[in-house]
């Protein structure tokens, strides 16, 4: 990973701001809740966003229509940040969870989905030194929980 200071929540929000057209067509409201505990951070800002954009997109896809995404930070210790991306979709049943992270899992219709996102993700984040969780209620939605190591430059 290419390290350099970036600006944590400017990173954030430029995903977002790519995915923003698809999200408002679809009457989808993304949220932020963004510590100001979390300023500049050493980290590789391609690999940031690669996540974020793999994860949102997602929440995106199993929202369809009509729904809410909230992005949320928070800083645990000196030296980690927490993201925790939520949807209000149809979440996942126990067997989908188990698989998402392999290789090639999608539950998309053919043409629509590669099921590599959350592998590509998965292996983004432990090159990050950090650590990836999901919990999801059928019904209720999905949450991301990303944790990473990060080394603040002011
Ligand atoms: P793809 O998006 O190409 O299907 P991914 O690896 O990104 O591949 O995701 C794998 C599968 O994980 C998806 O097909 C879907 O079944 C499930 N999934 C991922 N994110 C969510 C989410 N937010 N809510 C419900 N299911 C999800
Ligand atoms: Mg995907």
């Amino acid at each position: 990973a290419k390290t350099e200071e970036i600006d944590f929540h400017h990173t954030i929000r430029e995903v977002v701001d790519f995915l923003a057209k698809e999200a408002t067509y679809n009457q989808i409201q993304i949220e932020f809740d963004l510590s100001q505990d979390i300023k500049k951070i050493w980290c590789d800002r391609g690999l940031l966003q690669q996540i974020f954009l793999n994860i949102t997109n997602n929440a995106i896809d199993a929202i369809g229509r009509d729904g809410k995404i909230v992005l949320a930070s928070r800083k645990v210790g000196e030296d980690s940040i927490e993201v925790t991306i939520s949807d209000n979709g149809p979440g996942m049943s126990p067997d989908v969870k188990r698989k998402i992270f392999e290789p090639f899992f999608t539950t998309k219709e053919t043409g629509k989905g590669t099921g590599l996102g959350l592998s590509i993700t998965y292996g983004l984040v432990k090159k990050l030194g950090g650590s990836i969780h999901v919990t999801s209620e059928m019904g209720k939605g999905t949450t991301f929980v990303i944790s990473l190591p990060v080394k603040r430059s002011v």
